[in-house]
């Protein structure tokens, strides 16, 4: 028996240890091939065995097959190990903890001229006035020859009307919902109409589409005075101040007297600013006493009735309620500025 095959269980112990310690798969295979691969230290034992007598022969191969079995078994025995180790390593990695709060969702919020709308839909509710809607898509009539504006009447001009081809147009204020309504129902009326209007404009304070509110109310006896104490009281409850109101002689088609409206300035109180352009009034309205015409056309009989009108911009009150002065803002949905009335 050579000495090698004496050494044999010292190599078996020797291997068991290095086996144990190893960390990698990769590792474990070096000492694999070391021992028993192709040139192995194991597998030239036993080819050295051709070598001997049959007696020999017999006990050194029983003896190199058991070390052969016992490192076979002990190399997969860590293969197992490190595998499994390996895998619970790769779980533990990927693992989703379900316990970690999630990322949240941002809440929305209505939109500024939305709250505007609904806080003077409200204050008129309050009021005793009911809300009226019309089309946004109208024909002349309504929009304009009925409002006294007849065809080739300057007026026309002002409005940067949107036309379609078979000349219905796109409403270039919410009057013509008066005269729907006037069509509709007969006196006493009082009803507020917000809702979109369209004109071929754009710049720092146009839009091409806004949003207006037309006011009416027609019944027996209202005068001029009764138009200015309402709107007063509107503009201090919308802007939750003291304001001043002063009327302005002005000139509209659909109503006579006509006057604009002007509020003392929310931003700087009266002392003059940028919003207000240093004069302390801010413009917020136009009204007057419906035209005995409008009445005609809606077969209303204007001795017997009479009746106020006003109109406003719903995007610039909201404007000066929450002190931003490019009405663009308001439609190009950027989140960043939207979120601070959230
Ligand atoms: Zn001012």
């Amino acid at each position: 028996m050579t000495d090698s095959v004496q050494a044999l269980p010292a190599l078996i112990d020797a291997s068991r240890h290095e086996i144990a310690a190893t960390a990698s798969i990769d590792d474990l295979e070096q000492i694999r091939v070391r021992l028993l691969g192709k040139k192995g230290s194991v597998t030239e034992l036993l080819k050295s065995l051709g070598g001997m007598d049959p007696e020999a022969r017999r006990t050194a191969g029983a003896k190199i097959n058991e070390a052969k079995q016992a490192l076979t078994a002990a190399l997969e025995e860590r293969r197992a190990a490190l595998e499994s180790a390996k895998l619970a390593a790769q779980l533990a990695s990927d693992a989703v903890d379900v316990t970690l709060p999630g990322r949240g969702q941002a809440i929305g919020g209505l939109h500024p001229v939305t709250r505007v709308r609904r806080r003077i839909e409200q204050i008129f509710r309050n009021a005793g006035f009911t809300v009226a809607d019309g089309p946004e898509i109208e024909d002349d009539w309504h929009n304009f020859t009925a409002l006294n504006i007849p065809e080739n009447h300057p007026a026309r001009a002002m409005h940067d009307t949107f036309y379609f081809g078979d000349g219905r147009l796109l409403r270039t204020h919410t009057s013509p919902v008066q005269v729907r309504s006037m069509e509709q129902s007969k006196p006493p009326l009082r009803l507020i109409a917000p809702g979109r209007v369209y004109r071929s404009d754009s710049d720092m304070t146009h839009t091409p589409m806004f949003h207006q509110l037309e006011g009416l109310v027609v019944d027996e006896g209202i005068t001029f005075a009764n138009m200015k104490a309402i709107l007063h009281g509107f503009m201090r409850e919308l802007f939750e101040k003291d304001v001043k109101m002063r009327l302005r002689p002005s000139y509209f088609p659909f109503t006579e007297p006509s006057a604009e409206v002007d509020i003392s300035c929310v931003s700087c109180g009266g002392s003059g600013c940028r919003v207000c352009k240093q004069t302390g009034w801010v413009e917020v309205s136009g009204c007057g006493v419906v035209h005995p015409n409008v009445l005609k056309a809606v077969n209303i009989d204007p001795e017997r009735y009479t009746g106020y009108a006003f109109g406003m911009g719903i995007d610039r009150l909201t404007m000066l309620r929450y002190n931003v002065n490019d009405i663009r803002l308001y439609f190009e949905n950027d989140l960043r500025f939207l979120k601070q009335f959230a």
